[in-house]
């Protein structure tokens, strides 16, 4: 079955270099219309200018397809508001956002400025909150919609000198796990995407990777499934050098434990707590409470 996005609208930010940069071609390529967003900037985020949306959207009409290039910071609402409404304005619909704009200011937390650390979570989690915001309108009323949040593995699971950029990416899991809530009797699905590639983000690790294997090209496949028509829904994918993985938030059983000594026991049985056997991916927070709530009754009806 092939993914066809003919007659689809998609918005991907961040879309002048690396990965954005073929998400975008790779949507035009199937059919798409792209809004190709992309401040300009540096890696660390300052600076701004028009040619990168332009190169891209160049390449996408030369090609045969249909984009326009727009060169708002997602931290700005009003700019990304003016972005949608052109849009709106020339194809009247938005289908698809995947919110991939980034930046980088690395340091240990110890030597991070907290401005540093506000910066890089006013990008990539405000920045997408904002993107998200000004179409969801749109998806609601049209009872359509397919977002994808760039996550990282560096919040997933942590990265020496990236405590702002991990805690902004693990962020728009949590933006994700409720949006799917929210949006699902609109069939609007959200999912997070988390790349590895070689990219100018990445460009400090290469001399370690085999760069070959790791085009931005190889993640995009993984994009492309999560914003099509049969996308999942809540899925965090794991993608690079053509490798696909799925990624989890998951509650082990745990145990039971009340009574004076609760501390202790906790620390005596912390290893069953942890035992991930029979561990289940709860469909909304409340399943928490509600599990424990059923040991404990469980417990008071044995006593
Ligand atoms: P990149 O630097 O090549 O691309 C990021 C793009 O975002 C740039 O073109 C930049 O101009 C644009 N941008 C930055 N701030 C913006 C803003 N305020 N408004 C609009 N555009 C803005 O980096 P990349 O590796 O292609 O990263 C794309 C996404 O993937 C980022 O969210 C990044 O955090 C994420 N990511 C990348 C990797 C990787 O291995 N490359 C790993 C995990 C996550």
């Amino acid at each position: 079955m092939a993914i066809s996005f003919d007659g689809r609208v998609a918005i991907v930010t961040g879309a002048g270099n690396g990965l954005g940069r073929q998400h975008a071609l790779a949507l035009a390529r199937r059919g798409a219309k792209v809004v190709v967003n992309d401040l300009g900037g540096s890696r660390d985020g300052s600076g701004a200018s028009a040619t990168a949306a332009e190169a891209v959207v160049a390449e996408i009409e030369a090609a045969g397809g249909e984009a326009i290039a727009n060169a708002a910071s997602v931290t700005d609402y009003a700019a990304v508001q003016a972005m949608v409404d052109a849009a709106m304005a020339k194809w009247g619909r938005v289908d698809i956002l995947v919110n991939n704009a980034g930046v980088l200011r690395d340091k240990t937390f110890a030597k991070m400025e907290l401005e540093d650390f506000r910066f890089v979570l006013d990008v990539h989690l405000m920045g997408a909150v904002n993107c998200t915001k000004a179409v969801w309108d749109i998806m609601r009323g049209q009872n359509y919609g397919r977002i994808a949040m760039t996550t990282s593995s560096s919040g997933l699971f942590g990265n020496f000198g990236q405590s702002n950029y991990g805690a902004a990416k693990m962020a728009l899991v949590g933006l994700m796990q409720t949006l799917t809530i929210e949006g699902a009797k609109h069939d609007i699905r959200v999912n997070c995407l988390s790349p590895t590639a070689h990219t100018r983000m990445t460009e400090d690790l290469g001399a370690r990777l085999p760069l070959e294997l790791l085009g931005p090209e190889m993640v995009t496949p993984g994009l492309l499934y999560l914003v099509s028509e049969d996308a999942p829904n809540r899925c965090i994918l794991g993608a690079g050098a053509g490798g696909f993985e799925r990624i989890y938030v998951a509650l082990t059983q745990g145990a039971w434990i009340a009574g004076d000594d609760a501390p202790e026991q906790i620390a005596a049985r912390f290893a069953e707590i942890s035992d991930r056997t029979g561990e289940i991916i709860p469909e909304m927070g409340a399943a928490q409470g509600f599990i424990e709530l059923t040991k404990a009754q469980a417990a008071q009806a044995k006593a």
